[in-house]
């Protein structure tokens, strides 16, 4: 099987809706527009049941079967909000909205997930229930979990999630994966050191803060390269230094120190917490100052689940042929996790060839991507739910 003939016939049109949500790029919730078209789109379809305003601006389609006979539900995961970047392009559908952009190619997401829909609501070749997903604010804002939260899972009683993004770097249509770790988790923090401030000139009368910040930054070092399992991955940048001092003779009262940190793995994750809060409090507690850390995080590592990787891999290489098992892991967060937190399920790449990274102002989805990335979506709930 490779691509679905009819999503041959249908690129004409999933390309325009994909250069229509280009034009009309919306950010994290405030995606109104584009959440309305996709829930008339999917009417249009005559998707069974049409909800909107999941997990705020969320949108659910419910697409049954020609049979039911094993209660078999499969979530098919798509996101739809844009960043603030403003677009570099030059291309006809470029955005219209000023210092808005798709540049993560959500626009073709969304469009490919459409073009699935509307072909599974044609065919429904299929003994269970799909349920296509469009999620609000991918891109900072958590609309995984809000839509999670707002009972995602047990409203449509989904057993499965498979959730797609298109990357630059591979070749257009092709499909790389791997088990396991596939999108970093990705936190936040602030240390905030507080000693004594004071005459440069008198340090003797001084807690200085400037040089507890600077033994705390060297002596995190030892957290990724002491603690953390040298065959595993951890990340901790201090990237901010701020001190509440303007001038070369005052000894700072007030030191903060603001940074992330990137794991692969929810052991080390802890490992990096702990050590952050361990290392800032007790070499603060050495010079006499204080520490106060404020940790806070982010998406959690997105995660294939063993079996699921299987299935995804094996409908992508009825598609394109050969498939890429041990796509290298990338330190970037990803809130689709929240749905593999829940449920089992797998999370792929498309190719989008050779083009701007995502995130940059040049970037723009390949179109010649949608059969491939419409196919898999459909693909998955016909291989998951196979007809009776
Ligand atoms: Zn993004
Ligand atoms: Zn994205």
């Amino acid at each position: 099987m490779p691509v679905k003939n009819r999503f041959a016939e249908l690129l004409p049109e999933i390309t325009a809706w994909r250069r229509e949500f280009h034009e009309n790029p919306e950010l994290l919730y405030e995606v109104h527009r584009t959440a309305g078209r996709v829930a008339g789109l999917l009417r249009e379809f005559g998707v069974d049941e049409v909800v909107e305003g999941v997990g705020r601006t969320g949108v659910v389609g419910v697409i049954r079967g020609k049979t039911d006979t094993r209660g078999r539900v499969i979530g098919l995961r798509a996101d739809m909000d844009a960043l603030p970047i403003t677009e570099q392009t030059g291309a006809a559908h470029a955005s219209r909205t000023p210092g808005v952009m798709h540049a993560c190619g959500h626009d073709g997401h969304t469009a490919m997930l459409l073009g699935a829909a509307k072909y599974l609501a044609e065919t429904r070749n299929f003994d269970g229930t799909a349920i296509v997903i469009f999620q609000p604010a991918e891109e900072g804002g958590a609309g995984g979990q809000a839509m999670v939260q707002d009972g995602l899972v047990d409203r449509w009683g989904i057993q499965e999630f498979y959730g797609m993004h298109n990357m630059p770097g591979i070749p257009t249509g092709t499909f790389a994966i791997r088990e396991g770790a596939m999108m970093a988790a990705a936190d936040q923090f602030q240390i905030t050191v507080t000693g004594k401030g004071g005459h440069a000139a008198k340090p003797h009368d001084c807690i200085d803060t400037a040089l507890v910040a600077a033994q705390i930054i060297v002596a995190m070092q030892s957290v990724v390269s002491r603690n953390v399992d040298p065959l595993k991955s951890g990340v901790i940048s201090i990237c901010v230094i701020e001190t509440d001092s303007t001038a070369s003779n005052v000894i700072p009262h007030v030191v903060v120190l603001k940074g992330t940190c990137r794991s692969l793995d929810p052991a080390v994750r802890d490992q990096l917490e702990q050590g952050v809060t361990r290392v800032a409090e007790g070499v603060a507690a050495t010079f006499g100052a204080t520490a106060q850390v404020a940790y806070e995080r982010g998406y959690p590592v997105t995660v294939n689940h063993p079996d699921a990787t299987v299935h995804a891999a094996d409908v992508a290489r009825a598609i394109a042929g050969d498939v890429d098992m041990e796509v290298a892991p990338m330190m970037g967060g990803e809130d689709f996790s929240y749905m593999l937190n829940e449920r089992p399920g797998a999370y792929i790449f498309v190719g989008n060839g050779d083009t701007a990274m995502v995130h940059h102002p040049a970037y723009d989805f390949d179109d010649n991507a949608i059969p491939a990335g419409s196919s898999w979506y459909a693909g998955m709930a016909e291989a998951r739910m196979p007809a009776a």
